[in-house]
């Protein structure tokens, strides 16, 4: 199994540093056909986790160079 890079960065809607890591390849289906894009490697997840009690990540989206890559944010679904 492949090791999932993550990396730190900042999340707008969280307001501060969070690890990202990078996206499945199942969210990647889904975010190329949200987008309506044939590629969305650039993207990040954000893994802050919001509820300890239920473990509910954040999980929005950006991009490596841009913190705000959307007019509103787009939160990846949880997918099975
Ligand atoms: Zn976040």
């Amino acid at each position: 199994m492949a090791t999932q890079r993550t990396k730190k960065d900042y999340c707008w809607t969280c307001g501060s540093d969070q690890q990202h890591r990078q996206l499945t390849r199942k969210e990647e289906d889904w975010l190329k056909e949200r987008l309506g894009r044939s590629g969305v490697g650039e993207f990040w997840l954000c893994v802050n986790v919001l509820d300890p009690d239920t473990g509910k990540q954040c999980r929005n989206l950006r991009t490596g160079f841009n913190k705000k890559p959307f007019a509103e944010p787009i939160k990846a679904p949880v997918l099975d």
